[in-house]
C-alpha cells in the first residue's frame, strides 16, 4: 500500500540550518497488517506518520501510495487523497471539548462546506456504539480519557479510510482501555484489510502486531513483535 525509497527528512533549527529526522532507504507497507513503531522520544516517530500523511515534504525521496507518488499531487488533491486514504488518530485526541461525541465525529464533513448529512450521522452514531462510547454526552470533555481516545479512533474510521495512523493510542489509558483499542485496532488489521501504522510503546499493542518497526535517530530497524531483533534495513 505504501512504499518509500532512499526517503530524507529535514527540519530547520534556530538558525535555519537543515538538520535530518528521518533517513528510510526502503519501507514498505502492507494492507491487513498492524505494525507498531517503537523508538526514544525525538527519533521520528511522529515525522514518519506525517510524512506518510502527506503532510511533510521530504527533502529528497518520496513516499508511494499504491504506486503513486503523493508528493506529486497538488496540495488540493493531496488533501482530497489524505481525506480519502488516512484516519489519523492524534496523540492527545485532538477533540472539540464543548462539542458532543457525536458532533466531534461528523466535524471533518463541515470542512468539504457539505456538513453532516444523515448518512454521516447515522455512520457516526454506529461507529461510536461500537466502540463503546456513549455519543449522546452533552460534551466531549465528560468523557473519561478511554472513551475519548475511542471518540478519536471512531473520527478517524467516519470516511472509510483503507488506513489508519496512530501516535501512541493507547498512551494514556488504564489496561482495559488500552487492550479495548488494540482489539479494535487489531480488526481493522486483520479484519477489516486495512494498514494499521501505531507509534506505541505499549506491550499489549505489540503483542498484536504483525510487525514491530523500530526507529533509533531517523535510522529504521526491523524487529519480530517479541522484540528479537530481526533484520537490519540498511539506510
Ligand atoms: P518522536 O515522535 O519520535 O518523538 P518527532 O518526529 O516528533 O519525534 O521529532 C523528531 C525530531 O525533530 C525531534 O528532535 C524534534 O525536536 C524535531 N522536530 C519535530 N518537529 C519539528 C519542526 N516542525 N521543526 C523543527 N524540528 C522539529
Ligand atoms: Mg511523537
Amino acid at each position: 500500500m505504501f512504499a518509500i525509497e532512499n526517503l530524507k527528512l529535514s527540519y530547520r533549527d534556530d538558525g535555519n540550518r537543515p538538520f535530518t529526522v528521518l533517513e528510510l532507504s526502503s519501507l514498505d507497507l502492507k494492507a491487513g497488517s498492524l505494525v507498531v513503531v517503537t523508538g526514544p522520544s525525538g527519533s521520528g516517530k511522529s515525522s514518519l506518520l506525517y510524512a506518510l500523511s502527506g503532510l511533510l515534504n521530504p527533502t529528497t525521496g518520496t513516499v508511494f501510495h499504491d504506486g503513486a507518488d503523493i508528493y506529486a499531487l497538488s496540495e488540493a488533491r493531496r488533501d482530497r487523497w489524505r481525506r480519502d486514504t488516512i484516519g489519523f488518530i492524534f496523540q492527545d485526541f485532538h477533540l472539540i471539548p464543548e462539542l458532543s461525541p457525536l458532533a466531534n465525529v461528523t466535524l471533518a464533513t463541515h470542512f468539504g462546506g457539505v456538513g453532516a448529512g444523515a448518512r454521516h450521522k447515522a455512520r457516526a452514531a454506529s461507529l461510536l456504539e461500537d466502540l463503546q462510547v456513549p455519543g449522546e454526552r452533552r460534551h466531549a470533555s465528560l468523557l473519561s480519557r478511554g472513551e475519548q481516545q475511542r471518540t478519536a479512533i471512531a473520527r478517524a474510521l467516519l470516511f472509510d479510510p483503507p488506513a489508519i495512523l496512530a501516535d501512541e493510542p493507547t498512551a494514556s489509558l488504564d489496561s482495559d482501555a488500552s487492550t479495548l483499542v488494540a482489539n479494535k485496532l487489531q480488526d481493522l488489521a486483520r479484519k477489516d484489510g486495512r494498514l494499521v501504522l501505531c507509534v506505541s510503546h505499549d506491550p499489549i499493542l505489540i503483542t498484536r502486531a504483525d510487525r514491530v518497526l523500530h526507529l533509533d535517530r531517523g535510522h529504521l530497524k526491523e524487529t519480530t513483535p517479541t522484540g528479537n531483533a530481526k533484520s537490519e534495513i540498511p539506510a
